[in-house]
C-alpha cells in the first residue's frame, strides 16, 4: 500500500485503491454491476496525470458511449481541477474518426469522407439488390447489412469471405457479389459505414507501420470501459495500439525528428503502452453485434503477466436488489461465480405487478411515477425500461395524460428524420462531392421536376464515363434531356459549388462556418420556404425541425469556434442513443434495456416481463439467445439504486393484434420473498399477492456462451486505388478526337463498339457507342477513355 494521501484515493477499498495505483502493461478489472470499474476507471486517469505517470496527451481511454466520455472528461477535470488538454476519451468510434480523418490519404480516403449510418447502408444494399435481382433469391437490404456487418467485425472483406464460402452455391456467389458492390459503392463515394471506421483503422494500422508507430509513440495508457462488449475488429485495434515500436523504427522516427528518446528501453524499442480493461461478462449485451466475451477471458493469455483484480462490493443497490441479479444471473451456465454484496442494508422489497394488458401496465407505472415524487423523489431520478421501442406507445400516451415530464432518450432519433437527412444531405454534398447517395437524396428535394428517368439517365451516364455523379451533373447538358431539367439539374450544381467556394479559406469574400453554409444552401434549394409555405400541418413540423437544425449549427459554432462542416457532420454522426440523456432537465428517462447499460437510478421500472418480449421471441432460435437476454434483464435490475418495479401485462397490444402473454421465465428466477406481488385491481379472479403462475418455465440449455465465430482469417493489407482523386482529380482530355457514325472504337473499359451517332456539340459531344460485348453506351466524347482503331 501507498503511503500517500491523495484526495483521489479517499473512501476507495482496498481492491479499487489498488486498480487507481498499479502502475503495471496490463491490467484487468473484472467485477460486477455497481462495484466501481467506471469510477476506478475515472480515477485511474486522474492518477496518472496527478503522479506525473502520464501527460494528457499520452492517454486513451475508451467510454461506450460519446456521454460516458464527457462524464468521465468531467470527472477527471473536477478531481484534477484543470483541463486535460489533449487527452483522448472518447468512444472506440469517434477515436477512429479521428485518427482515419488524419491519415486518410494512407487508406486511399478523402479527409472529407462521408460516414453510413445504418439507413444509409440499407439504402445503397437496396439499389445494389435491385440491379441485381437477388430479391429473389430473398436477399434483403436488413438481411444483408447485418450479415455483412458481422463478418466486418470480423475483419472479413468481401474477398476474404469469398475464400472461405462455398461458392458452387448460388445463393452465397450472390451474397459475394452484393458485398463486392457495396465494397465498392462506398469507396467510390469516399464513405465509411460504422463497421469501417474499425477496420480501416485497423488496416491502417497493419498495413502502415509507420503510421501505427506515431500513435504507438503518443498513446503510452490505454483505458478501455465496457471490454465485456468489445468486438474482434476493436480487439484487434487496441492489439495493434498496445504493440511496442521496434529499435529500428524508433531509430528511424528519432531521425525524422520525432521525440522518442525518453520512451526507448534498453533494446532501443519503445514498449508497448499499458492497457486497463474493465468488464463484466454478465453484462455482455451485444453478441449480436459481434462482441465476444473471450476478450475477456482470454486476456490472461493474450497479456501475460496481467494483473487481475475483482471487485464485489456493490455501492449503487440495495441488498434486495442485488440478491435479486444474483439469483438471476446465476442460472446462466458457464460463467464465473461472483457475488455481489452491499452494505447498504437490504431496502425495499422489490415490487412486482401484473397488470391485465399493455395500457393499465403503464398506469401502474405512472401512478407510482407520481407518488414516488410526492414522496421526494426527482423525476430525473427515476427511469422506465422496455425491450422494444414499440412498448413506449402506451407508456407514452398515460404519461402525457396525467402529465408526468418524460424524455424518450434514443427515441427521437432527430437525426433520422427525412427533412433532417434532406439537409444534412446537402451539407454532405458540399463536404464530400462524391458522395452519390447524398446527391441522388437531394437531387429532387425539393421538387424540381427531375424524375427517376433522369437520376438513372445521370447515374448511367456517370457509370459509362467513369465520372463521379457530381461531375455527370455538371456536364449533364450533354444528355439531351429538355430544357427545363438541364437548368434544373445545373442550378443544383451551380448552388452546391458556390457553397463550397464559401468554404474555401482561400475566398476573398471570408470564410462561412456551419451554420452559414447551411443557411445559404436552405435559401438557395427552397428547401426550407416549400415547407413554410405548404399547408400540410406535418410541413409544418418539419420546417420547425429544420430550424432546430440549423439552431444546432450555431451553437456548435459557438462551442468550436475553430470546427468545420466535416467536423460537425462527423458529430451528428457518432450520436449515439445514450447521448440523448440530459439528466438536469427533471424528466423521467425512458429507454431500452441496451441503452440502459452503465446507468443508475434511483427508481427503475423495468416493464414488459413476459416471454416474447423478455427474452425476446427473436433470440429463441439464437445459440446463446436466452443467455444474452438473462444478461440484459440482469443489466436493467443492476441500474436500481433504491427501488425496482417489475411489470408485465397478460395481453399486450402488437402489430393490430392483442396477444395473449406468459410471465417471462426470468421471474422464476428470484426469490419469491423478494418480491412484494400486486395486481392489477380491474383483474379477473383477481388473488393478488401471489407470484404470476409461470406457463413457461424451461430453461435454455445453452448456457452463456458466446456463438462460435466464423473463423475467418484476419484481413491482410490490400491494394486500394487511390479513388479519392476522383473529388478534385483531373479527367482526361480528348477535346480534339473526330468522331463519326459509324466509327469503330476501342474503350478501356468496355472494350470494343462502333458509334452508331453523335450529338451535341464542342466538350459537351456525346457519342452514342454499341459496344460489342458491353451494350450501348452514351459516352462524353472530352473524357471518355476512348481511342479510334
Ligand atoms: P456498471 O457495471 O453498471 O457499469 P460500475 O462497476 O461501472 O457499474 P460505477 O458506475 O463506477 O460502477 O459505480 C456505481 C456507483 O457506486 C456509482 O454511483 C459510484 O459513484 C459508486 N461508487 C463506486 N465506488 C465507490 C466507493 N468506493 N464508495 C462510494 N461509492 C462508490
Ligand atoms: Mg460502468
Amino acid at each position: 500500500g501507498s503511503e500517500r494521501t491523495s484526495p483521489l484515493l479517499d473512501g476507495l477499498n482496498p481492491e479499487q485503491r489498488e486498480a487507481v495505483e498499479y502502475r503495471g502493461q496490463a491490467l484487468l478489472i473484472i467485477a460486477g454491476a455497481g462495484s466501481g470499474k467506471t469510477s476506478v476507471l475515472t480515477r485511474r486517469v486522474a492518477s496518472l496525470l496527478e503522479t506525473r505517470d502520464a501527460w494528457p496527451s499520452q492517454i486513451l481511454a475508451i467510454t461506450f458511449t460519446n456521454k460516458a466520455a464527457a462524464e468521465m472528461r468531467e470527472r477527471v477535470q473536477a478531481i484534477l481541477g484543470q483541463g486535460s488538454e489533449g487527452m483522448w476519451i472518447s468512444t472506440f468510434h469517434s477515436s477512429c474518426v479521428r485518427i482515419l480523418r488524419r491519415e486518410a490519404e494512407s487508406v486511399g480516403l478523402s479527409k472529407t469522407f462521408s460516414i453510413y449510418d445504418s439507413a444509409d447502408t440499407k439504402v445503397t444494399l437496396k439499389r445494389i439488390i435491385k440491379s441485381l435481382n437477388a430479391d429473389t433469391l430473398g436477399f434483403t437490404p436488413g438481411n444483408v447489412s447485418s450479415k455483412i456487418s458481422k463478418y466486418k467485425n470480423e475483419l472479413a472483406d468481401a474477398d476474404s469471405y469469398a475464400r472461405n464460402a462455398n461458392m458452387s452455391d448460388p445463393q452465397e456467389v450472390m451474397f459475394v457479389e452484393i458485398f463486392r458492390q457495396y465494397t465498392s459503392r462506398l469507396r467510390a463515394a469516399s464513405a465509411l459505414d460504422f463497421d469501417d471506421l474499425i477496420g480501416e483503422t485497423v488496416y491502417l494500422f497493419r498495413a502502415f507501420p509507420k503510421v501505427a508507430a506515431l500513435y504507438r509513440r503518443r498513446f503510452r495508457h490505454l483505458l478501455v470501459d465496457e471490454y465485456q462488449d468489445t468486438n474482434h475488429a476493436q480487439y484487434a485495434l487496441i492489439r495493434e495500439l498496445t504493440r511496442p515500436v521496434a529499435s529500428e523504427l524508433a531509430e528511424e522516427m528519432d531521425r525524422d525528428g520525432v521525440h522518442v528518446r525518453g520512451l526507448r528501453d534498453a533494446t532501443g524499442a519503445i514498449p508497448g503502452a499499458s492497457l486497463t480493461v474493465v468488464g463484466d461478462s454478465d453484462q455482455s449485451i451485444y453478441a449480436f453485434r459481434g462482441a465476444d466475451t473471450r476478450n475477456i477471458s482470454g486476456f490472461e493469455q493474450d497479456f501475460p503477466g496481467a494483473r487481475v483484480i475483482l471487485l464485489e462490493q456493490n455501492y449503487r443497490s440495495t441488498q434486495n436488489i442485488l440478491s435479486a441479479a444474483n439469483a438471476v444471473i446465476g442460472h446462466n451456465f458457464d460463467r464465473k461465480e461472483k457475488k455481489l454484496w452491499s452494505a447498504g442494508g437490504d431496502g425495499e422489497k422489490i415490487t412486482g405487478y401484473t397488470a391485465y394488458s399493455g395500457h393499465d401496465e403503464a398506469q401502474f407505472v405512472s401512478d407510482e411515477i407520481e407518488a414516488l415524487h410526492s414522496a421526494g423523489m426527482a423525476y430525473r431520478d427515476m427511469a422506465v425500461f422496455y425491450r422494444t421501442n414499440a412498448q413506449t406507445r402506451a407508456l407514452e400516451e398515460i404519461l402525457v395524460r396525467s402529465a408526468t415530464p418524460y424524455r424518450v432518450v434514443g427515441g427521437t432519433k432527430f437525426y433520422e428524420r427525412a427533412e433532417i437527412k434532406d439537409a444534412l444531405a446537402y451539407l454532405i454534398s458540399v463536404a464530400n462531392p462524391v458522395d452519390e447517395l447524398a446527391l441522388r437524396r437531394i437531387l429532387n428535394t425539393p421538387k424540381r421536376g427531375i424524375g427517376p428517368a433522369t437520376e438513372t439517365a445521370i447515374s448511367s451516364f456517370a457509370d459509362d464515363n467513369g465520372l463521379t455523379f457530381r461531375q455527370a451533373m455538371r456536364n449533364c447538358s450533354a444528355l439531351g434531356l429538355g430544357p427545363k431539367v438541364t437548368n434544373a439539374i445545373l442550378q443544383l450544381s451551380e448552388l452546391l459549388d458556390s457553397a463550397a467556394l464559401t468554404l474555401d479559406p482561400e475566398n476573398p469574400a471570408g470564410q462561412s462556418n456551419v451554420s452559414e453554409v447551411l443557411e445559404f444552401l436552405l435559401e438557395g434549394s427552397g428547401l426550407l420556404s416549400v415547407l413554410r409555405k405548404s399547408r400540410d400541418p406535418q410541413d409544418e413540423a418539419r420546417a420547425e425541425n429544420i430550424e432546430e437544425l440549423v439552431a444546432q449549427t450555431k451553437d456548435f459554432n459557438k462551442e468550436n469556434p475553430d470546427g468545420g462542416l466535416v467536423d460537425f457532420l462527423t458529430q451528428v454522426s457518432l450520436v449515439a442513443a445514450a447521448d440523448d440523456l440530459d439528466d438536469v432537465s427533471g424528466t423521467v428517462s425512458l429507454m431500452t434495456l441496451h441503452t440502459a447499460k452503465g446507468l443508475e437510478y434511483d427508481a427503475v421500472f423495468l416493464t414488459g416481463v413476459e416471454e416474447g418480449l423478455l427474452p425476446h421471441q427473436m433470440s429463441a432460435n439464437e445459440p446463446g439467445g436466452p443467455a444474452e437476454e438473462r444478461r440484459l434483464f440482469y443489466v436493467g435490475i443492476t441500474r436500481a439504486r433504491k427501488r425496482l418495479y417489475l411489470s408485465l401485462a397478460m395481453t399486450r397490444a402488437q402489430f393490430g393484434d392483442i396477444n395473449v402473454a406468459m410471465p417471462s421465465r426470468y421471474l422464476q428466477e428470484i426469490p419469491a420473498e423478494l418480491i412484494d406481488w400486486k395486481q392489477s385491481p380491474g383483474m379477473a379472479n383477481s388473488r393478488g399477492g401471489t407470484q404470476p403462475r409461470a406457463l413457461n418455465a424451461r430453461r435454455d440449455g445453452f448456457g452463456g456462451r458466446s456463438k462460435e465465430q466464423a473463423g475467418l482469417p484476419p484481413a491482410t493489407p490490400k491494394p486500394k486505388t487511390a479513388w479519392a482523386n476522383t473529388i478534385t482529380g483531373t479527367v482526361r482530355d480528348n477535346g480534339g478526337l473526330e468522331l463519326a457514325a459509324g466509327d469503330r472504337i476501342r474503350h478501356h473499359d468496355f472494350g470494343e463498339g462502333r458509334v452508331n451517332q453523335v450529338t451535341g456539340e464542342g466538350t459537351k459531344r456525346i457519342a452514342h457507342v454499341q459496344f460489342d460485348t458491353s451494350g450501348a453506351k452514351k459516352l462524353l466524347i472530352k473524357i471518355a477513355p476512348i481511342e479510334k482503331i
